[in-house]
């Protein structure tokens, strides 16, 4: 599912300016383009528990090891927390990460790091949200990761040599937006995600949300690649009607 989550970023974000521009209320370049990229790439984040997902792969070995340990932290978590009637969960995927408490406090890092770092926070943000975009797109997996590592050095460094030097609080938007819009789409699939953890829900803390049955699809089907194929074209419009 990983391109179809960085399309859906993508996609929302573009489609959230133009609902600006069309209000009277139009964002800046650097808004509208590193903001796309921007939430293409933390629409990924939310897998960074499962040592097998596009994250893990994204920038090798260093990627890999990072994803495998936040998935035990996350299972050890959901051992800790849930209740007599919430499900046993062995591998932590699917748990805090694919919550809405976790797109907004990453969110908050990333506009923290923006007000406070400026344009270094800002590269080092672009790095990495570029690199999983590309990842996302690029799955062979040896050239893939060298793709994502030189594609997400090329955009910090234009963003470093052409890019005001502060003023990017606003990055932890579209970071929170596009993990908003991953937990959207998991919610989407027969699987669900605990969005609204750690709020009981019938006395389940780990509650999976999903869709109704008629919106759900399985992951990696027909009616998955329409509804990127429909991103797609969503996104080709939003950015037509920015740039007219
Ligand atoms: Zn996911």
């Amino acid at each position: 599912m990983g391109s179809s989550h960085a399309v859906s970023g993508a996609a929302g974000w573009l489609g959230g300016c133009a609902v600006l521009a069309a209000a009277g209320a139009p964002a800046g370049p650097p808004v509208v383009v590193v903001g796309t990229v921007i939430a293409a790439g933390a629409a990924l984040l939310p897998d960074c528990d499962h040592p097998s997902s596009c994250v893990a792969y994204t920038f090798g070995p260093v990627s890999r090891f990072v994803c495998r340990r936040i998935g035990r932290a996350c299972a050890v978590l959901h051992a800790r927390t849930r209740t007599p009637l919430d499900v046993r969960d062995l591998d932590g995927h699917r748990t805090l990460t694919h919550t809405v408490l976790f797109a907004l406090v990453t969110g908050l890092l990333a506009a923290a790091g923006g007000w406070l770092g400026g344009i270094v926070a800002a590269a080092v943000v672009t790095f990495a949200t570029t690199g999983l975009a590309i990842r996302a797109l690029w799955p062979k997996r040896k050239r893939g990761t060298l793709g994502a590592t030189l594609g997400g050095l090329v955009t910090a460094a234009a963003l470093v040599t052409f890019g005001p030097a502060d003023g990017w609080w606003w990055l932890g938007v579209p970071v929170a937006f596009g993990c908003l819009a991953h937990i959207a789409g998991d919610a989407m699939t027969n699987t669900g995600v605990p969005a609204l953890f750690p709020l009981p829900i019938g006395g389940r803390r780990w509650r999976r949300l999903r869709t109704p049955r008629m919106l759900r699809f399985g992951t990696g089907g027909r009616a998955e690649h329409l509804v990127r194929w429909l991103l797609v074209a969503g996104a080709i419009g939003a950015g037509w009607l920015l740039a007219v």
